[in-house]
């Protein structure tokens, strides 16, 4: 059994920013809150909790610690309320999210509704929501558009959404909506690093019998590689870890493709890839641990 690895994979640059800043802050301080995990993978979350980095859901749960907000970002409000109690804010929000928030705040005060593309329960919608004002809303695929839309519409996407959807998103809004529509900016939000990940994604699906995404259960970015190795028609699983992975799954494959999430660490790939390397020597009849 042959094992491929998508070209494009794992830790982005936005997050391993994040984790440097947060370890070099809890070694400073001694300890520094996170709020929410600082990365959708427990594993990562575990080690950092080890060195100093604990994690709180509401920005008042961390007493007079400083507070870090994550590379998803944060609303105005979460950062007033950390400020309101006197704790340092750390903010280690992606420079693309940021870029996103501001896009938000810039469309709004310009007197648009701002429409977000993605999950309304992401945090990093969450918080450009947050920026986006009282009547932004968010919408992902399926959901239905509010009947009544305001004449001036601005559209921007959540970082991780797939280009595809993005504009099969804002087409749809454009066929279906246009006699609302008086005046319609769309905003491209969306990152590279989610983009050239996906684009890895699609072209291992193309090369293999299966493929395992591995990541964290909660990462957004780690289910739509999930999607768009689908998409291209090959059988496709999400692991958090090597234990998730079935023999079955594998039996009759003779290339397996493995890819990971912008918040999958290297070892979990690795330990992931060992493990398809014993299940494959099993299957073989070969000894174990070859
Ligand atoms: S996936 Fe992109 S937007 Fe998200 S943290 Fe990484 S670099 Fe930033």
């Amino acid at each position: 059994m042959e094992i491929l690895l998508a070209k494009d994979m794992g830790f982005c640059w936005g997050v391993r920013r994040a984790i440097d800043m947060m370890e070099k802050a809890a070694q400073e301080k001694g300890e520094i809150v996170s709020l929410g995990p600082i990365v959708h993978n427990p594993q990562v979350v575990r080690e950092l909790e080890a060195k100093g980095v604990r994690t709180a859901s509401e920005p008042d749960d961390g007493g007079p610690l400083p507070v870090a907000v994550t590379a998803h970002g944060a609303g105005p409000e979460v950062l007033e309320r950390a400020q309101a109690r006197g704790a340092e804010v750390i903010d280690t929000t992606c420079p693309i999210v940021t870029r996103s928030q501001r896009w938000a705040k810039k469309m709004s005060e310009a007197g648009f509704t701002v429409i977000v593309f993605g999950d309304p329960n992401h945090r990093e919608v969450k918080g450009v929501l947050g920026w986006a004002g009282p009547n932004s809303l968010a919408l992902q695929d399926g959901d239905p558009v509010p009947k009544k839309l305001p004449s001036r519409l601005a559209v921007i996407a959540q970082t991780t959404q797939s280009p595809a959807r993005f504009a099969a998103f804002v087409s749809t809004l454009v066929q279906e909506h246009v006699g609302e529509i008086g005046e319609l900016r769309v905003v491209n939000t969306l990152c590279d690093v989610t983009s050239s990940q996906q684009a890895a994604a699609t072209e291992l699906a193309q090369e293999v019998d299966l493929v395992l995404v591995v990541g964290g259960r909660n990462s957004a970015n780690t289910r739509h590689l999930l999607d768009v190795c689908r998409e291209e028609g090959t059988a496709a699983y999400h692991v958090e870890s090597p234990t998730e992975v079935k023999s079955e799954w594998l039996k009759g494959c003779k290339r397996v493709g493995v890819t990971a999430g912008a918040s999958t660490p290297d070892s979990a790939v690795e330990a992931v890839v060992r493990h398809i390397q014993r299940i494959g020597a099993e299957l073989e009849g070969a000894p174990s641990g070859s």
